[in-house]
């Protein structure tokens, strides 16, 4: 062992400083790359009064290879390489931490590279380079003697480190890669998740809650700049607390731990310090914010507990909002600076954020979070976009503008992809878009079956913008309308008159085509933020919902039925009653119903022609009382959503087991199948409305079970229109009545019927 000199020749308060203004002097200068990077290297040395100053840069093959140095042997620039994990440098870039060391040949990790003549240094001081999160190159100095760097200096050299970053990220480093070299930061990156929406969508990241880029680095004042941080901190306590004493948030179990550990982060005294730290270094508060979010998340990332890592996700959403404090509220991109082909990305979002977008610029939506039958997927797939949901990890590794493709049909998301990928993608939109041409020839076609019996074909629609589709998809009306949708994207109850109003645009819209308007459908996974019980439900899919709920608060039912009766005043109404369990529901409701029609009467309203009721069939108990049920309703319809899920016992928004069971199983098609004779029987008409009806195969099925009218989202209504054509009904029924009573067999049907049509030359 040497003896060790400490080395204090600088002031340990301007170093940084001098040093920031320096880089800042030598980024804003007119230099080749290279020449920057040289100089920036030697100032930095030159200021930490180290001998050695080298710039790793981590490449797409994850290789760290030596883009600049002072000290050590400049040929070895480019040469000199590194695997991640290999050597103290690739030690850094694979830890995201830094390494501070007296003596760094007696580590274990040292390796030598001959080429760089650097033996003769033991002191040894590394810092990961570091943006949202991800490692871009590694910044190191180095001393002959064996000398301590002090705390404060590893800080410098960490704050220099984030300057480099945003030079990296801002063009000027791939500039100097050798030809064929690409660098970690483009690297593309797939995801798997769940596909909730079909389509294909090629454009831009755009981060729904956006990292927001701080591009003013440097500080002018100390103390102004610590006085912003401290207001902004304030600004953000006050505003957890006020989240927190609202009376919504107060009973929620999983939003207020968030909010509770919001809080206990905002008043993190090591966080605040850091923050400090960072300002008196030479940051501006945003800057500081950014640098130790990215410390934060580099070394989190690489734990495994998932709920480490969730907090994670909560560390990141509160130093955003601190950023927001910092640089003013009106931070969010919107319409006029959103990318024309907009893939938005998040976490989790409501469906009227999603509705806050201007729809033409959207091609896809990306959640880490969210299930297929959530409120923003219904949403977004009556505005046709592609959606992927369960991404985990997605928002970490996006940046907005980044190149992006959803792949709506297989649940992948492919970020900035390789150019291959992206034309094989941008083939498949084409070849999409030509069938989708296809489609719009024949949407005034009759919707027929090659063996001349006619299939009705409805759409499923719940708020104003889905109303163009009616016409744009040729749908023989809507046979679903969510009336929920208006509630949950509102913040307080809609009155009456807006009710009105929009069931009335709904019905002009519609002109001569029947629409089948659902009463309220909340509860169960349709929260309304300003409608709550103190009930804590354990299982809100079978609870206090839908008719269960809307009969118990007969003010509810009774202003949303005056509504659609004085809408659809000199024309036919139909009225859909969801999750009936007993036929003695569908008795209340419908006295309910003749109540007001009576009562309209009496002040002379203009009244509909005709009123008719009818019931979701989703629950199973139905299936015992259908002859009774369809002697009380004018139709039925059955929502397969729910009844696959209260058949199987397989909760409809979670993933584990989602996919374990098949609507298209031997019992489910024979519940299905009981429905349709039922109708038969009765004469009722029974469509479907559930999303299984959108799926050109089984929409097949649903036909050869012998439904002849169902619902579906408007981009269904071509491919399935498509499939009819070339359907010959009678042989179909014939042999899926074979399969379903006499094989012996209960599993799926689907690859039966998927080579039934194969050899049938039915286009799925
Ligand atoms: C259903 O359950 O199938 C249905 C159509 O209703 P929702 O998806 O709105 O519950
Ligand atoms: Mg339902």
């Amino acid at each position: 062992m040497g003896e060790r000199h400490p080395v204090p020749t600088r002031d340990p308060i301007s170093g940084p400083r001098v040093m920031l203004k320096r880089l800042r002097e030598l980024m804003a200068e007119a230099l080749e790359p290279q020449e920057r990077l040289d100089r920036i290297v030697r100032e930095i040395a030159q200021n930490m009064v180290a001998e050695v100053c080298s710039f790793y840069v981590l490449r797409s093959d994850g290789v760290l290879e030596l883009y600049a140095t002072e000290g050590l042997n400049p040929s070895a620039v480019h040469l000199a390489q590194l695997r991640l994990g290999q050597g103290l440098v690739g030690t850094i870039a694979a830890s995201a931490r830094p390494l501070n060391l007296t003596d760094a040949q007696a580590h274990p990790a040292f390796a030598y590279l001959p080429e760089t003549g650097e033996e003769i240094y033991n002191s040894f001081l590394g810092v990961p380079i570091l943006r949202a999160g991800r490692t871009l190159g590694v910044l190191v100095v180095q001393n002959r003697t064996k000398r301590v760097y002090r705390e404060d200096e590893v800080e410098a050299l960490e704050t220099t480190a984030m300057v480099l970053a945003e030079m990296v990220a801002a063009g000027d480093i791939p500039r100097i890669a050798r030809p064929g070299v690409e660098l970690d930061l483009g690297k593309p990156m797939s995801f798997s998740g769940s596909a909730f929406n079909d389509g294909v969508g090629l454009g831009h990241v755009v981060l729904h809650e956006p990292r927001i880029v701080v591009t003013n680095l440097f500080n002018e004042d100390i103390n102004a700049e610590i006085d912003r941080l401290e207001s902004s901190l304030g600004s953000l306590r006050i505003s957890i607390d006020d989240m927190l004493s609202r009376r919504d948030v107060a009973f929620e179990g999983e939003h207020r731990e968030v909010l509770e550990a919001y809080r206990m982060f905002a008043h993190d005294t090591g966080w605040v310090r850091r923050l400090e730290e960072a300002i008196r270094n030479g940051l501006t508060a945003e800057a500081a914010v950014e640098k130790v979010q990215s410390d934060t998340r580099a070394r989190m990332m690489h734990l495994t507990d998932p709920y480490m890592r969730e907090r994670l996700s909560d560390f990141d959403d509160l130093a955003n909002r601190l950023l927001r404090q910092l640089m003013g509220r009106d931070v969010k991109t919107m319409a006029g600076t959103l990318a024309k082909d907009a893939i938005i990305i998040a976490r989790s979002m409501g469906a009227a954020e999603l509705l806050d977008y201007p729809r033409e610029r959207l091609r896809g939506l990306v959640l880490e979070d969210g299930a297929a039958t959530s409120h923003v997927v219904i949403v977004a797939r009556a505005m046709g976009i592609p959606v992927a949901g369960q991404v985990k990890g997605v928002v970490s590794m996006a940046e907005n503008n980044d190149a992006v493709i959803v792949d709506g049909d297989d649940g992948r998301v492919h970020l900035r992809p390789q150019s291959e990928l992206e034309a094989a993608y941008s083939e498949k939109v084409r070849f999409r878009a030509k069938r989708q041409a296809l489609y719009r020839e024949s949407r005034d076609k009759p919707s027929i079956t090659k063996d001349g019996i006619e299939i009705k074909l409805l759409m499923n629609a719940g708020l104003l913008v889905d109303l163009p589709q009616l016409t744009e998809a040729g749908a023989a009306g809507i046979g679903l309308f969510r009336t929920e949708l208006q509630f949950m994207i509102a913040s307080t109850f809609p009155r009456a008159e807006q009710q009105e109003r929009l069931y009335r645009s709904v019905l002009e819209a519609a002109g001569d085509r029947p629409v089948t308007f659902r009463t309220l459908d909340i509860g169960g996974d349709k929260v309304l933020p300003y409608f709550r019980s103190n009930v804590n439900e354990e299982n809100p899919a079978m609870g206090w919902r839908a008719l269960r709920l809307t009969l118990d608060r007969p003010g509810l039912l009774r202003t949303q039925v005056r509504a659609l009766l004085k809408a659809a005043g000199g024309r036919e109404l139909r009225l859909m009653l969801p999750m009936v369990t007993e036929v003695q529901e569908v008795r209340k409701a419908s006295e309910l119903i003749n109540r007001e029609v009576q009562h309209l009467s009496r002040f002379a309203y203009d009244l509909p022609t005709r009123v008719k009721i009818g019931a979701m069939v989703e629950v199973p108990s139905l299936l015992w009382q259908l002859d009774e049920l369809m002697a009380e309703v004018d139709f039925v319809s059955v929502g397969s959503n729910d009844l696959f899920q209260f058949v199987m016992a397989v909760d409809r928004g979670n993933s584990i087991i989602n996919n374990r069971f098949d609507n298209l199983s031997v019992p489910f098609l024979r519940v299905l199948r009981q429905i349709a004779e039922a109708g038969e029987r009765n004469n009722t008409s029974v469509t479907l409305c559930g999303e299984m009806a959108g799926k050109p195969l089984s929409s097949m099925a649903l036909i050869g079970l012998g439904y002849r009218s169902i619902s579906m989202s408007p981009a269904a209504i071509g491919p399935v229109k498509a499939m009819l054509g070339s359907l010959d009904v009678g042989e179909l029924s014939a042999q899926l009545k074979d399969a379903i009573d006499n094989h012996g067999e209960t599993g799926t049907l689907r690859n039966f019927l998927t080579k039934y049509a194969e050899r049938a030359g039915v286009p799925l």
